[in-house]
């Protein structure tokens, strides 16, 4: 992965908004609204006290388009003082992190605060690399990001993002992050990389994810590009596909059609249905793209499916959800 330079010579929020943009403008990294960076800094309080305070990505930012305002200020001391309690449900964590802010019009902040809080370096950066996701997700995934990362990085099973997570890797971290220790990796979910500013932990995060790359480039293409050129669709059709997208996900869609190589590769597998339907590389995508993809047309089977998976489902939390559109994508 190319590396982009130039950040502004200006303050540890500035920098991380300008850091965040590079990640969020690689769709490989990060999905819309996924991923999520902090940057550590001392503040005055209005009595003109000290307060060490996290910035971190508040929900509903997107990593491309991010502001300053889109940062929330958490009192770092408060955040690691939750991380020591042995259990904490999902609504009492957002409660506290709500809690933890020091200014009152700040955003909700990111489900995984806490993780950016315990790492005790400035400026941490996360994504869900998809290079990465390639690696950790092979049946030997936690032998082969050993290979291919060494001792540079901390290795995390997976555990779903909220307080467990950050629970998990407090009881490795910080202990187990020495000087040659550049990264978390959590498996099935994504990375972590962090520095004494959002410039050192940028370059390390490309680092690791060029490493990842470089391993998947020295493996044979899953399949050859096909020869036929892409078969000609109905307009007609597709106009007819994206009307019933649309009834089914009670609004206007954009129905657009990709016939690049990689894409012909794909969809030309005879176990196109097998492949395509295992889920996402990492469950954080699944709010951008649904549990499995809908293969073929059969739109009101895919409907009539989501329905039964989420009323399957929806008792597991503890917690009243509520489903999304059912429609694809
Ligand atoms: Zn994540």
């Amino acid at each position: 992965m190319g590396r982009r330079g130039g950040a502004p010579a200006s303050d540890p929020l500035a920098r991380l908004v300008y850091g965040s943009r590079l990640l969020g403008a690689e769709p490989d990294l990060v999905l819309h609204g996924g991923g999520n960076t902090s940057v550590k800094v001392t503040l005055p309080d209005l009595t003109g006290e000290p307060v060490d305070v996290l910035y971190v990505k508040g929900s509903g930012w997107d990593l491309a388009t991010i502001e300053a305002p889109g940062f929330a200020p958490l009192r770092l001391d408060r955040l690691r003082a939750l991380l020591r309690l042995e259990r904490l449900s999902d609504t009492m964590m957002m409660h506290e992190l709500r809690g933890a802010a020091i200014a009152p019009g700040a955003p909700d902040p990111s489900v995984e605060a806490l993780l950016h809080a315990l790492v005790p370096h400035p400026a941490v950066l996360h994504t869900h690399a998809d290079a990465l996701l390639a690696l950790t997700d092979q049946p030997d995934g936690a032998a082969i990001v050993g290979d291919v990362f060494g001792d540079r990085v901390l290795v995390v099973p997976y555990t779903m993002p909220g307080f467990d997570l950050a629970r998990r890797c407090a009881e490795v971290a910080p202990r187990d992050l020495g000087p040659r220790v550049t990264g978390i990796v959590l498996m099935h979910h994504g990375l972590f990389t962090f520095g004494a500013d959002v410039e050192e932990a940028y370059r390390r995060h490309i680092e690791l994810i060029t490493c990842a790359e470089r391993h998947l480039a020295g493996r044979p293409a899953a399949r050859p590009t096909p020869d036929a050129p892409a078969p000609r669709v109905d307009p007609l059709r597709l106009a007819r596909l994206r009307r019933e997208v649309s009834a089914a996900a009670g609004g206007p869609m954009v129905l657009t059609r990709h016939d690049d190589p990689d894409i012909r590769a794909f969809v030309s597998r005879p176990d196109l249905a097998s492949v395509a339907g295992r889920g996402p590389l990492t469950p954080d995508h699944v709010l951008r793209t649904k549990r499995i993809p809908l293969v073929g047309s059969d739109l009101d089977g895919y409907v009539r499916d989501y329905r039964r998976y989420f009323d399957t489902h929806r008792e597991r939390r503890g917690t009243a959800l509520t489903m999304l559109d059912p429609a694809p994508g």
